[in-house]
């Protein structure tokens, strides 16, 4: 029986684990759940999976989570704030940990749960972007293993031989990741202009989150995961290329150098990477349609749209930088997703927000959480005074 504690449980991965852990009582028990002020929603998951913790990482909602558990006649013990999100990560309650929240406040829990030695469920991209030596450095000390649930890198996990393969020995030339190209693929600079966030969160293929669905039409997501890739697998940036196929079917390939390449296949449905994950070495029913390739009949690829869409190369070249400047680009992207929700920053503008502050915010080395934290918090004011400056 896995013991599992779900962090980020009300958002949409937290909604796909959750749909396969309840196909397989036999096999999972959830022991944590985690939301950041959704209370209803939080209790809503209490009452069907009776975790032994439930924690809102708002402090402010905590007396409204206790008393509606209490009510609603959950036993659940309430925790709140960064401690109660640690505690969940490292409790001895569960083994296994899904990192779901969305952007740099998943760091902290992340890097607990790593520290605690769990099976470490990764989908907060954010969090190994912004300090992934840090992670795996954590996940060495503690004796934990990470499985990607990011589609391409759970893709690509499965493509490469198990355990963690010597590349070169491996014979592992380069990984391609595959992106959608998102809702503005095709599109010209001249046609992004008055782009709404319903329109950037329209993605073709994926029901997510609204970071990531801005990410996605940005390609920003693509540039995040091109340096998740990186502290994955291990691959240095020239072994990473990026490939355009619209129909979400084929989640990431790894190129030998026989000239063999593996791809995996599959309907887009985050449930496939989550089953796979949470059986790991096994394989379980995700409740996902089996891939009809009759009906597909098509795979197209393309080159990516680097001059439109050119948060993909920001990505490459903060890697190609190093030290704090992923970090860097991670904040100040956040930073400009925001203000772009909340309709303060066109779209066009997030890339030159996440340039702008990589120029103004020098990368210092990531040695320490400290260095981490100091770059993410220098570069969230710095992104905020330009928006003030320019766009308020
Ligand atoms: P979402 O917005 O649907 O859910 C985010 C979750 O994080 C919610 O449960 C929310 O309560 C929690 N959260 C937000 N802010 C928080 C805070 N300050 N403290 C604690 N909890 C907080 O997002 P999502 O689409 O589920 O994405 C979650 C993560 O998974 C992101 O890092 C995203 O990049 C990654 N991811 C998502 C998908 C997908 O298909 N949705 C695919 C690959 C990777
Ligand atoms: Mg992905």
């Amino acid at each position: 029986m896995r013991k599992v504690a779900i962090l980020g449980a009300t958002g949409s991965i937290g909604a796909s684990a959750l749909d396969v852990i309840a196909r397989h009582p036999q096999r999972f028990r959830v022991t944590a759940l985690a939301a950041h002020r959704k209370v209803d929603e939080l209790v809503a998951l209490c009452v069907r999976f009776r975790p032994e913790v439930a924690v809102i990482a708002d402090s402010a909602f905590a007396a409204s989570l206790r008393q509606k558990l209490t009510a609603a006649g959950v036993a659940a013990r309430v925790a709140s704030g960064e401690e109660g999100l640690r505690e969940a990560a490292a409790s001895a309650d569960s083994d296994t940990v899904i990192a779901a929240i969305v952007g740099a406040a998943g760091l902290d829990s992340t890097l607990a749960a790593a520290r605690a030695g769990k099976r470490v469920l990764l989908a907060n991209k954010e969090a190994v972007v912004m300090a992934g030596a840090l992670l795996f450095e954590a996940l060495r000390s503690g004796g934990g293993e990470l499985i990607p649930i990011d589609s391409e890198h759970n893709a690509i996990f499965q493509c490469l031989p198990s355990g963690k393969p010597d590349l070169v020995r491996a014979g592992v030339r380069r990984v391609l990741l595959t992106a959608s190209g998102g809702p503005f693929r095709g599109r010209v600079r001249s046609e992004l202009g008055a782009i709404t966030p319903e329109q950037a969160c329209a993605h073709p293929n994926w029901m997510m989150g609204r970071k990531i669905s801005v990410d996605s039409a940005t390609l920003m997501n693509k540039g995040l995961e091109v340096i998740e890739a990186h502290w994955l697998f291990g691959v240095a940036p020239e072994q990473i290329d990026v490939v355009v196929h619209r129909e979400s079917i084929v989640h990431s390939l790894v190129e030998y150098v026989d000239g063999s390449v593996l791809a995996q296949l599959g309907n887009p449905d985050m449930r496939t990477a989550l089953a796979h994950a949470l059986a790991w070495p096994e394989r379980i029913e995700a409740g996902v349609a089996a891939l009809d390739l009759l009906k597909i009949a098509q795979l197209n690829f393309e080159a990516p749209d680097r001059a439109t869409f050119r948060c993909l190369d920001l990505a490459y070249h903060a890697l190609a930088v190093g030290g704090t400047a992923p970090t860097v680009l991670n904040a100040a992207n956040e930073i400009a997703v925001a203000a772009f929700l909340e309709r303060t920053l066109p779209f066009l503008a997030i890339p030159e927000l996440i340039e702008a502050t990589l120029g103004g915010v020098p990368a210092i080395a990531a040695q320490d959480l400290e260095a981490v934290i100091y770059a993410d918090l220098t570069a969230r004011q710095y992104a905020q005074r330009i928006i003030r400056r320019d766009f308020c």
